[in-house]
């Protein structure tokens, strides 16, 4: 169940809480939102109306919320409300469609300055760069580490853009946290326990990629790890599943979009690039994502893609993804009156 305790609520008031759950014989895990404490209550189901009954009437308590999902605080049932997230300049999941750009690697200063200022101009609202990169093979570049921090801070000095980056280790989030404002974790690492409570400790904004043969489910629950462990700013990125499919290099799961939508309060981006692995797919895929309501997308950009040191068969040109986003215009006035629409809705629904 979940708890939700008025504003203002006191310590006093959510320790009691805490005090009666585990008396009951409940685990509690608090999350102090931006508004209010939510208290997660995770225990046996037998006296759970009596539990219920008991925490309702305690000082500070709002409301109290049964949820019979195996994941809890990522759970639609537990918030109504889709989590809008706000960053320097852009939020996802609100009014706003979501546009993630930039090379799978930092590679240079050239490149990263260029391709950011050519993606700012396209319309990007986020700049993403890898500095340590989860490569197949480890003779592969894995990247140029707190090196390439240092030129996607510079970037952002430039052109004002939010910065998105991979943390692949737990020891390393202190690092990263220091220069993004998203740290990204990577498709390899969704079921990383240790990384995620580590995530959930800080306050920044968390993109969770699916695991490339994690299902819907398991997603939500890698999700569930970073709530309860204190941070409630998570999104969600489809980015591709492992099928019997060759061609491409993983399968754009596009059902995933909407399937998240019904089950989680947490905003869903798509990865095309990922996703299909080839250049020519990411235009009608973003297209896609759009119509299936992703609240954004995440594009790889590279100003000289043969040269890649990493993914640059799916990189497009920045004339490349310039066009994409001119050709999404009249996908996204859809997409915002839709949005408009929904959000009309929700309201007189909770009205
Ligand atoms: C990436 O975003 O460059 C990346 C490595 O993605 P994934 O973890 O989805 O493979
Ligand atoms: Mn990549």
């Amino acid at each position: 169940m979940i708890i939700s305790m008025k504003l203002g609520a006191t310590k006093q008031e959510v320790e009691h809480v805490c005090q009666l759950l585990r008396e009951f014989g409940y685990k509690a895990h608090t999350i102090q939102g931006e508004e209010r404490v939510v208290i997660g209550a995770v225990g046996k189901l037998e006296n759970k109306q009596q539990v219920m009954d008991s925490i309702e009437s305690a000082p500070g308590v709002e409301s109290v919320v049964a949820v019979s999902q195996p994941y809890k605080f990522v759970s639609k049932e537990s918030q109504p409300g889709k989590t809008v997230l706000r960053l320097d300049g852009c939020s996802i999941g609100g009014a706003e469609f979501a546009v993630i750009a930039g090379p799978c690697s930092v590679e240079s200063e050239q490149q990263i300055l260029s391709t950011a200022e050519a993606v700012k101009k396209a319309g990007a609202t986020i700049l993403r760069g890898g500095a340590f990169k989860p490569r197949t093979s480890p003779y592969d570049f894995q990247g140029l580490e707190e090196e390439g921090l240092k030129l996607l801070r510079k970037a952002k000095e430039k052109t004002g853009l939010a910065i998105c980056t991979e943390v692949m280790s737990a020891e390393d989030v202190e690092m990263v946290a220091e220069y993004a404002d998203v740290l990204q974790v990577g498709a390899r690492n969704m079921q990383n326990s240790t990384l995620l409570k580590r995530l959930g400790k800080t306050n920044k904004t968390i993109m969770l990629k699916r695991g490339m043969s994690a299902t819907i489910k398991e997603l939500l629950l890698s999700a569930e790890y970073i709530l309860t462990s204190g941070n409630p700013n998570v999104f969600l990125c489809e980015r591709g599943i492992r099928t019997f499919e060759t061609y491409t290099r993983n399968t754009l799961d596009l059902s995933a979009i909407p399937a998240l939508a019904e089950l989680t309060h947490l905003p869903i981006i798509a990865d095309p690039s990922h996703g299909t692995g080839k250049r020519s797919l990411i235009h009608p895929m973003s297209r896609a994502s759009v119509a299936a309501g992703a609240d954004g997308i995440m594009v790889e950009v590279h100003v000289n893609p043969e040269k890649a040191f990493s993914d640059g068969a799916q990189a497009l040109l920045p004339s490349e993804f310039d066009q994409l986003m001119q050709d999404l215009k009249p996908y996204l006035e859809i997409w915002k009156a839709t949005r408009k629409a929904a959000q009309a809705s929700s309201l007189v629904a909770q009205a």
